[in-house]
C-alpha cells in the first residue's frame, strides 16, 4: 500500500486557481501520492469567512506540515496586513529558498544560470511597523534580531553543505544601514566559523554592485543570501535572467513546517484569461514532492517528482509553450503538452 500524504492546497487568487487547477492535473496524471485538502487565504477567504486569513488555514497547514500555496492578494487600504506576510510569520517560515536555473527551450542572455536565492522571511522592512511622526513625516522601520540574522545564515551554510553548493554571497548594505545590516553580516561571519563551514567559500557584495554584476555575468554566483527586503527584488531580478516569472518556483521553511510557492504574484493584469504559465507552480510542486521524498523517505514522491520534470523539460525543449515565453499555448493547452511527454 503506498503512502498517502496530506497536503494543504491553497489555490489563492487571480491566476491562483488556474495555475493550481494545472498542478492538480499533472499530479492525477502521474498518480502522485499526494491528497490535497484545501483551504483558503486572501480575497477569496475574505469572501467566504470574512477574514484574509482564517485560522483554519494555519491550523490545517500546522497538522499536515506541508502545504502548496497560491498567490494570494491583500485588500488594498482596508488596514489589512499582507496575507503572505500574515502566513510566513504565523508559522515562522523563516527561510525562503528560490532557486534560479536556465532552461533548454528558454532562451535568454545567459544560458547557465544556477543561483539560489536564500531570502529571510520574517523581518527587515517586512515588519510592517510604521508612523505617522508629524504630518508629511512617515517612518517605516527596518528591524533585525540576532536571532533571525543567525537563524537563516545557519540554513543558508547548512543548504550549502547538503546541496554540494559551493559559495554563499551575501548581499548588504551594510556601508549605509551599519547596525541592521551590519548585524546580519557579523551573523553569517560567525555562522560559518561556528557552523565549522569554513569549506564553503564566503563573499560579501554591497547590494548596488552586486546587482550589476548580476546582470553582467549570474555564472558567477551561487547561493545569494539575503535579508527580506532585498531578497524580495533580488528573486525577481534573477527570475529576468532565466525568462521570467513563470519559471521560478520556491519554498518556505520553518519549524511548523513548508511551504511551496511560486515567486510570482497573482498577476491580476491575465486572471480569468487561461493564459497564466503554470510552470512555475508545477515547479513549486515539483520542489514539494522533493521535500516529502527526503524527509518522508518516500521513493514514489521521487518518481513522481522526476517524471514531471522530464516532461517539462521535454515539452519546453519542443518549443511547447506559454505566451510568457513566446510560445502559443494556453495553460491547460501546457498542461496538456507535459501529460503526452510524461515517461513510464
Ligand atoms: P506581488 O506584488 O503580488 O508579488 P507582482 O507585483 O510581483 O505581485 P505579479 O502578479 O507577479 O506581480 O506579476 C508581474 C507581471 O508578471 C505581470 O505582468 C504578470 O502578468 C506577469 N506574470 C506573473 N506570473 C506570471 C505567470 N505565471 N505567467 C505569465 N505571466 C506572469
Amino acid at each position: 500500500m503506498t503512502q498517502q500524504h496530506t497536503v494543504v492546497l491553497i489555490p489563492g487568487d487571480g491566476i491562483g486557481p488556474e495555475v493550481s487547477e494545472a498542478v492538480t492535473r499533472l499530479f492525477t496524471a502521474v498518480e502522485a501520492p499526494i491528497q490535497f485538502e484545501q483551504h483558503h487565504a486572501g480575497i477569496t477567504a475574505l469572501a467566504e469567512s470574512g477574514e484574509v486569513l482564517p485560522a483554519t488555514t494555519t491550523e490545517a497547514i500546522r497538522t499536515h506540515r506541508v502545504a502548496l500555496k497560491g498567490p494570494c492578494t491583500t485588500p488594498v487600504g482596508k488596514g489589512f496586513t499582507s496575507v503572505n506576510v500574515a502566513l510566513r510569520k504565523q508559522l515562522d517560515l523563516y527561510a525562503a529558498v528560490r532557486p534560479i536555473r536556465s532552461l533548454n527551450g528558454v532562451p535568454t542572455r545567459f544560458s547557465d544560470v544556477d543561483l539560489v536565492v536564500l531570502r529571510e522571511n520574517t523581518e527587515g522592512l517586512y515588519s510592517g511597523i510604521e508612523n505617522v511622526v508629524t504630518e508629511g513625516v512617515v517612518t517605516s522601520l527596518k528591524v533585525a534580531t540576532e536571532k533571525a540574522c543567525r537563524r537563516i545564515a545557519d540554513y543558508g551554510f547548512a543548504y550549502a553543505r547538503e546541496r554540494g553548493r559551493k559559495k554563499i554571497t551575501v548581499m548588504h548594505k551594510a556601508n549605509i544601514m551599519k547596525l541592521s545590516d551590519g548585524l546580519f553580516l557579523r551573523c553569517a561571519r560567525e555562522a560559518r566559523e561556528q557552523g565549522g563551514y569554513t569549506d564553503v567559500e564566503y563573499e560579501e557584495v554591497i547590494i548596488d554592485a552586486g546587482c550589476m554584476k548580476l546582470v553582467q555575468d549570474p555564472t558567477r554566483f551561487d547561493v545569494l543570501l539575503m535579508e527580506n527586503l532585498y531578497g524580495d527584488v533580488i528573486s525577481d531580478l534573477c527570475a529576468g535572467l532565466v525568462g521570467g516569472l513563470g519559471v521560478v518556483p520556491g519554498a518556505n521553511f520553518g519549524t511548523a513546517g513548508a511551504v511551496f510557492e511560486a515567486v510570482h504574484g497573482s498577476a491580476p493584469d491575465i486572471a480569468g484569461k487561461g493564459i497564466a504559465n503554470p510552470l512555475a507552480f508545477i515547479m513549486s510542486g515539483v520542489m514539494m514532492l522533493n521535500h516529502l521524498a527526503e524527509s518522508r523517505r518516500d521513493t514514489a514522491c521521487q518518481k513522481a517528482s522526476e517524471r514531471i520534470k522530464t516532461a517539462y523539460n521535454q515539452a519546453l525543449a519542443d518549443g511547447q509553450k506559454t505566451g510568457d515565453l513566446g510560445g502559443s499555448l494556453n495553460t491547460l493547452g501546457f498542461v496538456d503538452a507535459l501529460i503526452e511527454r510524461l515517461p513510464a
